[in-house]
């Protein structure tokens, strides 16, 4: 991270003062995803938060799962959890599952109730709501309050070896029913769920909830600063009264930064898994989604989504950042890498009528102008080649420079042509044009006789191999989210084109994910789950022009 933004970084003041006021002597933070479903690009900004700091301070990072949700998370998850956070270039010290813990955090809960701090509640869900009071009026406290503290360590038991059903009863704190915070009201601290955990099999049927959970896994690790959203704010008296009263030796201190919010975007997992099992997406790693595995497959780099979350830097204040703007930092990103080439995504044949039939020629063609480094490279052009359809038109308005009948262009790399002849089909609809070429103005001879305002691009057809480029749109329409209407309502239902056309022969040896930026169309990422052998699939990650600009 740039001084900028370490001027501006809250977090950091705070580190600084714990290490100089001799609190803390090395920082452990840990990011610690629910394996609940994929990464995001909201999880990057706290991936890179977490992990930019202990690099910022010589101090460590944990990658911890918080698995203690056995109903809703998976090892496919876990796996795709652990993919992701290597690919974005962030290393792990500790490798943890907050599930491995379930034995220490229960012996926590057994001192609580011996401690006269925790009671079985045997009211339901909705009686406990109700009892719990609202922000104007205090909670009432349950007849379950006052058992003594054998029965609660009998019932505690019990609930442990499998004696009730789901939701019969639930443990919970004993701290304040008419504390002004509502969290501090009796939480409550472990469930039964007869469910069998993805890590720890059927060996638990009663689960801590998160507000009792997260504060022990974080004094397990040692972590010193744990970093959540603001939505967790409320709950940091709960997070230091469980340290507190657990006796847990480490004493982590939870700070909250903002949520990532993005225009156009919907960042939650629950939704993301929504669009995904009622399949409006081709799967979590769908190119329009802003889950990791789908940037990726759309063509962003680790670079660019890691200069992006140092830009939005960490704030207090919740904001919706511009979408525009992790597009800018792909753009700055392939700028200088990317090869520049030539692609019909479109095509319109080109027959060039006073070319010699069967030759072929060879043309230089640079790889990207703005890095000479990249070379140069050999396009063949002959006879018949491939524009795109709108590089023509019958009957240009004003100002149109490209392509219409006895109009000269400049093919890039290659010649002037003029067009001579429309072919139609019996539809009427254009299916050939039949130009000249002009054989004095080849590119690179320094030709001046005359001048032509439209350079177009095109390739070769004898050679061009056939590609599928699929182009996308916002996937949600409308950031406002109606009352009483799903966010499914907004999606968008063309935020896919899928074309046919051709690129330079020189493709053939594209790999999965290689980038390219194709001449006047944009950057595009070989599509690495639908190119094959013979079929090559392109996705454009952005098109060339945006108005968006970085504010300084
Ligand atoms: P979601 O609602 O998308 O499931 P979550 O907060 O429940 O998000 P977790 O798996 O619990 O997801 O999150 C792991 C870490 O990532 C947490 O520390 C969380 O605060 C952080 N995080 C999640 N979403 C965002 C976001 N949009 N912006 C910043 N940090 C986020
Ligand atoms: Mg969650």
């Amino acid at each position: 991270m740039d001084n900028k933004e370490a001027s501006s970084n809250f977090i950091k003041n705070i580190i600084n003062e714990d290490l100089s006021s001799g609190k803390v002597q090395e920082i452990v933070t840990r990011f610690p995803p629910e394996p609940n479903g994929y990464l995001h690009i909201g999880h990057a900004k706290s991936i890179v938060i977490n992990f930019g700091l202990a690099d910022d301070f010589k101090g460590k990072t944990n990658l911890r799962f918080d698995d203690t949700n056995p109903l809703k998370e998976d090892v496919e998850y876990v796996d795709s959890i652990k993919e992701d956070v290597s690919w974005l270039g962030f290393e792990w010290e500790g490798l943890h599952y907050a599930s491995n813990y379930f034995e220490e955090m229960y012996d926590r809960a057994v001192l609580l109730i011996k401690k006269g701090l925790a009671y079985v509640e045997d009211l339901s869900a909705d009686e406990i709501r109700e009892y719990r009071g609202t922000l104007t009026e205090p909670g009432k406290e349950s007849p379950s309050r006052n058992r003594s503290i054998e029965e609660n360590l009998d019932l505690f038991e019990r609930m442990k070896h499998g004696e009730f059903k789901d939701g019969e009863k639930v443990l919970r704190a004993k701290i304040d029913m008419s504390s002004p915070n509502i969290n501090m009201r009796d939480p409550v601290l472990y469930r039964i769920a007869h469910a069998t955990h993805h890590n720890t099999g059927d060996k638990w049927c009663i689960y801590p909830m998160y507000a009792f959970a997260h504060p022990i896994e974080d004094a397990i690790e040692g972590v010193t600063h744990s970093l959540c959203t603001t939505e967790f704010e409320d709950q940091r008296p709960l997070y230091n009264w469980v340290v507190e009263k657990c006796e847990m030796e480490a004493k982590p201190q939870q700070i909250e930064f903002a949520r990532l919010n993005l225009t156009n975007t919907v960042m939650s997992k629950r939704k993301l898994k929504q669009l995904v099992d009622e399949n409006y997406v081709d799967g979590w790693d769908d190119p329009r989604l802003p889950t990791i595995s789908g940037l990726r497959r759309r063509g962003f780099t680790p670079e660019s989504i890691v200069a992006f979350c140092q830009e939005i830097g960490v704030s207090k204040g919740n904001s919706i950042v511009d979408v525009q703007m992790l597009e800018h930092f792909i753009r700055e990103d392939l700028k200088l890498k990317a090869p520049r080439t030539m692609a019909i995504l479109r095509p319109l044949k080109v027959v060039i009528t006073n070319y010699p039939e069967g030759q072929v020629e060879m043309l230089d063609a640079e790889n990207n102008p703005e890095n000479p480094e990249m070379g140069i490279r050999q396009i063949p052009f002959s006879r018949e080649i491939y524009i795109e359809q709108e590089d023509f038109m019958e009957n240009p308005p004003k100002k149109y420079f490209r392509l219409f009948p006895g109009n000269e262009v400049r093919l890039k790399h290659a010649y002037f042509i003029k067009c001579e002849e429309v072919i139609k089909d019996e539809e009427g609809n254009v299916v050939e044009l039949h130009c000249t070429y002009d054989p004095e103005t080849k590119s690179g001879t320094g030709f001046t006789g005359r001048k032509v305002k439209g350079t177009i691009h095109w390739v070769d057809a004898s050679q061009a191999k056939r590609a599928e480029f699929r182009l996308y749109d916002s996937l949600i329409l409308d950031d406002e989210e109606q009352e009483g209407k799903s966010f499914l309502e907004n999606v968008n239902p063309h935020s896919l084109e899928i074309l046919n056309g051709f690129v330079e022969p020189n493709m053939e040896d594209a790999k999965a994910n290689d980038k390219f930026q194709f001449f006047r169309h944009g950057y595009f990422n070989v599509d690495p789950k639908h190119t094959t052998e013979d079929h090559l699939v392109f996705n454009r990650i952005v098109s060339l022009k945006s108005s968006f600009k970085l504010k300084k």
